[in-house]
């Protein structure tokens, strides 16, 4: 019988799977905060158990980590493994630190299939989703490599954000990616809280007010452009659902998660696309309509190999900045990271250019 693997089992299941060897549930918890508190990778480190149920546990069950292909540190120190799992299946995991904290950016599915058209990981189609298991190894691989474990008990810690923004879209693969969100936020193990997680989505509509029902943490929109017909060009999910049920479904997450809970609006400078003064103030005129605890991230374009799109220059995106925040909206500017080994957003991706042919 094939092994079950232990990472990404809710602490309900992974109660079932003890029971079913004829263990005691308080076995569970011991094995839980092994893997998650202390980031174990073998049942052999479990100290605390008796050699035959290690050895029981190794007959029964694995704990793997995905097996890392590359790894390269940025110029400015921005982490990026190339990550592959069991089936032979690919995803980037990138790690941007500041001075005294960082975020995990973490993947959500094999390519995606939402098909942007400034996004690398949208060129690359969807091959499928990962499962919670493979969402939360993501992390355990930046700890492993960082030494954070066991879980420091003080607050400040290299690995102290997850950012639901590397590979593919979260919210076409709702149930694992909250499954895995409840397994990382866990106080027992992993304990990133969840008010230091945001999940960004392109706007699957239906599935926006299920971040605050289902997983309760921050979140991000890609919105991009001011109108329907700017965002249509560049999203082709728009059409489907347009920015009006977009900030509805915003509504409907601040009204469990609280005003306070503010949205992150995330804007794609584009050159001579969407980065007019007059674009500023239609944006500023939607935001009004809707009411929304909201605010914005300026983000600087990244540009890949055949995106046919440029970056608007400094002058204009701090214009644009300018122009919201005098309207009450903190607009900040990201500063890009990574871009020298292609782990800025938009740029991941897993695939080369030749092996798509195959596909
Ligand atoms: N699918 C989700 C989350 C992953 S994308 C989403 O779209 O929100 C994470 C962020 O990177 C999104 O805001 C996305 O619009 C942005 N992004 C995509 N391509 C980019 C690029 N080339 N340069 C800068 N940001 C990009
Ligand atoms: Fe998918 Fe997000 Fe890229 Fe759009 S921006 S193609 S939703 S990963």
């Amino acid at each position: 019988m094939a092994k079950t693997e232990l990472i990404g089992l809710s602490k309900e299941e992974l109660n079932e799977a003890i029971a079913a060897i004829g263990e005691k549930p308080f076995r569970a918890k011991q094995i839980w905060q092994w893997i998650y508190n202390r980031g174990a990778t073998g049942f052999e480190e479990m100290s605390n158990l008796s050699k035959e149920l290690r050895l029981k546990l190794a007959e029964n069950f694995t704990i793997s980590r995905p097996k890392i292909i590359t790894e390269q540190i940025s110029a400015d120190k921005t982490h990026k493994w190339l990550l592959e799992f069991a089936d032979g299946q690919r995803i980037e995991t990138v790690y941007i630190p500041e001075a005294d904290r960082g975020a995990v950016c973490i993947s959500t599915q094999v390519g995606c299939a939402v098909g942007c058209k400034f996004c690398h990981t949208g060129s690359q189609k969807i091959t499928r989703n990962l499962t919670a298991g493979e969402i939360v190894s993501q992390f355990m691989v930046a700890r492993d490599a960082y030494g954070e474990w066991p879980t420091p008990t003080n607050q400040t810690r290299y690995l102290s954000n997850i950012v639901v923004m590397g590979m593919g879209e979260p919210l076409h693969n709702p149930e694992n990616t909250f499954k895995a969100l409840k397994i990382l936020s866990d106080g027992d193990g992993i304990a990133i809280s969840k008010r230091k997680i945001t999940l960004s989505t392109s706007g699957i509509v239906p599935k926006i007010p299920s971040v605050a029902t289902e997983a309760g943490v921050h979140l991000a929109i890609s919105l991009h452009a001011p109108t329907n017909a700017k965002r249509s060009q560049i999203m082709p999910v728009n059409d489907r659902f347009p920015i009006e049920e977009i900030l509805s479904a915003c509504k409907e997450y601040q009204k469990v998660m609280g005003r306070g809970c503010y949205i992150t609006f995330e804007y794609l400078m584009l050159k001579d696309f969407n980065d007019s003064p007059e674009d500023a103030r239609e944006l500023v005129r939607l935001m009004k309509k809707y009411d929304l605890g909201a605010k914005f991230n300026l983000i600087p374009f990244n540009p890949w190999p055949g995106c046919g799109f440029e970056p608007s220059s400094n002058n204009k995106v701090h214009a644009f900045s300018r122009e919201i925040e005098a309207a009450g909206y903190e607009a900040p500017i990201r500063v890009a990271r990574g871009q020298d080994i292609l782990a800025a957003c938009g740029q991941l991706k897993s695939k080369k250019e030749n092996d798509k042919k195959a596909d």
